[in-house]
C-alpha cells in the first residue's frame, strides 16, 4: 500500500494542488508509465461519489487519482464503485495521502498493445475472396488503397480524414478493416452515418459482402430507443383502447398485429407512419421502463437491440446516437451503446449539424404539451398520471402520508393546469416580437433593446419560475412514495409522472438558459415547427462552437476516428478538420 511510484514531479505538481485547495479532496488523472505515474493532470475538487460527473474521461493505460485528507488509504465503498467503473476501460485508480508520500493502488492500469490489421489480408479479401464469391466482381485499385489507409489508421489509432465520391466503393474500403481489426483484437467498431438511406445500404447490401468475401464478423444496427416500441406500454395502450374506445383504437390494434411480426420492432419496420402522440404513447422511453422487473424484460425490442449491439464486432448507429452516448459517457461515466474501441464516420460533413442538434435545447408548446399530457386528464376524461396516483390504494403508504398525498396532488393540478394555459399564452406573446417569419437572435444589441427587456425577458422568466413551481409540486408527490414499493401494476402513474418531471425540470433549465447571457451560447426565438397546432414562438440556446463539444468527448477519447464523405473538403483543403 506504501509504494509511492510517483515520478517526483508529478507527487509534487499533485501535493501543491492538493495545499492550494486547503486539503479537501483532489482528483487528477495520472499518465502512467512502467507502472509509475510521470505526470498528472487536475481535473476537480469533489468526492468520489460525486466525480463521475465531474473528471474528464481518463484513457486506457491512465490513472484516476484522489487524495483521502484522513490519511486513511483504506478504499472506501466510493473508491470501490470507481474502481469498478473504470477499471473494465484499463484504467487504474489511485489513492494517495495529502502529502503525496504514501499512495494505494487500488486498481491497476491496463494498456494492452492493440493487434495491427494484416494489410494482406485487406487486399485477400478484394483481389480473391470476392471476386470467388461474386463472378464478375473487378478489384478497383482506389478502393484497396483506402481500406490499407483505413487499417493503418486503426492499427495506429491515429485520425484519417478521407473524401472519397460516390461510387468509389468506400464503405466496403472501411468495413473490411474494421472488422479485420475487430477480430484480431476481439474489440467493436463503431460505424456511424446521418442518414437512415446509408444504414439501410450498409445493412443491405455492404455488410453481407463481408460473409460473402469470407470475413464472418458479428454485426448489429442499434437505433435511439425511442425508435422501438415498448411491448408493455403497447399492451397496456390497447387495453386501454378496448376499456374505452377511442380514436387510437384501430391505429393501435394495428400496432399490436404489426409489433407481434416485425423483424426488430423498429419504427423503420412499420409500414405506415404513425401519429407523433400516438407512438409517443407506446415508444421504449427510459424514464418509463420497468427494464429487468418488467414481464416482457427477455423480449423486449430495446433490450433485445441492446444485446445484439453489444455482441456485435461491427456496430452501426447514426451521429444523433453516438453523440448523445459520447455525452452521456462523458458526464456519468457510462454511455447508451455498449463499449467500443474505433470509431468510422461516414456522411462525416454532418457531424456539426449533428453535434449542434444534440446540443441544443428548445422550450414550445408541441414540447409543454409533452411534458404534461401523460400527467393531466384528457379531454376525453381519461385520467391522466396524478388522478390515477391518487387511485394508488391508501394502504400502499404509511397512513400519516395520506393527507400528504392529497393535499400534493390538489397542488400539482394546479401548477400543471397553470402551466397548460399559461405556457403557450407566453409563447403565443413571444411570437409577436419576431419579424414575420423568421426568427429573432438575441445579440448583445438585442438584448439592450426595450423589446427585449420590457417584451421577452420578463415572460420568459415568468414561464421559468411557473415550470420549477411545477416541478417542485410533483416533487411533493413524488416524495410521499419514497421508500415505497408498489406492485408492478399500478407503477405507471408514477413512472408517468415521474418522466413529466424531469421532461419539465428540464424546460426550465432551457428556459433559464435562454435568459442567461453566456459568451458561448447564442440564443433565439422562432416560430414553432408546429404552427397549425402549436402557434407561437420556440426558445433556442446552442453553443456557438460546437468544436469544443466534439474536442472533449469524440476527438480525445477515439483518436484514431477515421472520418468519410464525399464532400468534406473547404476549398479544396481538410484545414478546418485539422483545426
Ligand atoms: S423492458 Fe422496458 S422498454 Fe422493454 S417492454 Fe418492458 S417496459 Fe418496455
Amino acid at each position: 500500500m506504501s509504494d509511492l511510484r510517483f515520478q517526483p514531479a508529478a507527487a509534487r505538481e499533485l501535493r501543491d494542488h492538493i495545499r492550494a485547495a486547503g486539503g479537501v479532496e483532489v482528483f487528477a488523472i495520472g499518465d502512467v508509465e512502467d507502472r509509475w505515474v510521470t505526470g498528472v493532470t487536475i481535473t476537480c475538487r469533489g468526492q468520489s461519489d460525486r466525480v463521475n460527473a465531474l473528471v474528464d474521461r481518463p484513457r486506457a493505460g491512465q490513472v484516476v487519482i484522489h487524495n483521502h485528507p484522513s490519511g486513511n488509504l483504506t478504499a472506501s465503498d466510493a473508491d470501490l464503485a470507481l474502481g469498478n467503473l473504470y477499471g473494465e476501460d484499463g484504467v487504474g485508480v489511485v489513492i494517495v495521502d495529502s502529502s503525496v508520500t504514501r499512495s494505494n493502488w487500488v486498481v491497476e492500469p491496463h494498456l494492452e498493445v492493440p493487434k495491427s490489421v494484416d494489410p494482406a489480408a485487406i487486399e485477400a479479401f478484394f483481389a480473391v475472396g470476392l471476386p470467388a464469391a461474386l463472378p464478375g466482381w473487378e478489384p478497383r485499385q482506389q478502393q484497396i488503397e483506402l481500406a490499407l489507409k483505413v487499417g493503418e489508421a486503426l492499427s495506429a489509432n491515429t485520425p484519417l480524414v478521407v473524401e472519397a465520391g460516390t461510387g468509389t466503393g468506400k464503405s466496403l474500403a472501411y468495413l473490411v478493416p474494421s472488422a479485420l481489426w475487430a477480430l484480431a483484437n476481439k474489440g467493436k467498431v463503431v460505424v456511424s452515418t446521418f442518414t437512415k438511406a446509408l444504414q439501410a445500404q450498409l445493412v443491405s447490401s455492404d455488410l453481407p459482402l463481408l460473409k460473402a468475401g469470407g470475413i464472418v464478423v458479428p454485426t448489429a444496427l442499434l437505433q435511439g430507443r425511442n425508435n422501438y416500441a415498448c411491448k408493455r406500454r403497447l399492451a397496456l395502450a390497447a387495453d386501454e383502447a378496448r376499456a374505452n374506445p377511442d380514436e387510437d383504437g384501430s391505429r393501435l390494434a394495428e400496432l399490436v398485429a404489426w409489433e407481434a411480426g416485425s423483424a426488430d420492432g423498429s419504427r423503420t419496420d412499420l409500414p405506415f407512419e404513425p401519429e407523433g402522440a400516438l407512438w409517443e404513447r407506446v415508444m421504449s422511453d427510459g424514464d418509463l421502463t420497468l427494464a429487468i422487473r418488467c414481464p416482457h424484460y427477455q423480449t423486449c425490442r430495446w433490450y433485445t437491440a441492446r444485446r445484439q449491439a453489444a455482441a456485435a464486432s461491427l456496430l452501426v448507429v447514426n451521429h444523433a446516437l453516438l453523440l448523445s452516448d459520447l455525452s452521456v459517457r462523458a458526464d456519468a461515466g457510462r454511455g447508451v451503446l455498449p463499449k467500443f474501441h474505433r470509431v468510422i464516420l461516414d456522411e462525416a460533413h454532418h457531424l456539426e449539424d449533428a453535434a449542434t442538434g444534440v446540443s441544443s435545447r428548445e422550450v414550445s408548446g408541441l414540447a409543454l404539451r409533452r411534458a404534461i399530457s401523460a400527467m393531466a386528464d384528457d379531454r376525453r376524461g381519461r385520467p391522466g398520471a396524478l388522478s390515477r396516483v391518487a387511485q394508488v390504494p391508501g394502504k400502499r403508504i404509511p397512513p400519516e402520508r395520506t393527507f400528504a398525498l392529497d393535499d400534493a396532488i390538489a397542488v400539482a393540478q394546479v401548477e400543471i393546469t397553470g402551466v397548460a394555459s399559461f405556457g403557450p399564452e407566453v409563447l403565443a406573446g413571444l411570437a409577436e416580437v419576431f419579424p414575420a417569419g423568421g426568427a429573432l437572435r438575441i445579440t448583445p444589441a438585442e438584448a439592450a433593446s426595450d423589446r427585449f427587456r420590457l417584451d421577452v425577458e420578463p415572460q420568459v422568466r415568468h414561464l421559468a419560475d411557473e415550470l420549477e413551481r411545477s416541478v417542485e409540486a410533483l416533487r411533493k408527490v413524488d416524495e410521499v412514495f419514497e421508500d415505497v414499493t408498489l406492485p408492478e401494476a399500478e407503477q405507471q402513474p408514477l413512472l408517468d409522472l415521474r418522466r413529466g418531471q424531469r421532461r419539465l425540470a428540464a424546460h426550465a433549465e432551457t428556459a433559464r438558459g435562454f435568459l442567461a447571457d453566456l459568451a458561448d451560447t447564442c440564443r433565439w426565438l422562432q416560430p414553432s415547427r408546429d404552427q397549425r397546432v402549436h402557434p407561437g414562438a420556440a426558445l433556442h440556446h446552442a453553443p456557438i462552437e460546437v468544436a469544443p463539444v466534439l474536442r472533449k468527448i469524440l476527438w480525445t477519447q477515439f483518436p484514431g476516428v477515421v472520418a468519410t464523405s464525399a464532400t468534406l473538403t473547404v476549398a479544396g483543403s481538410f484545414e478546418h478538420w485539422s483545426a
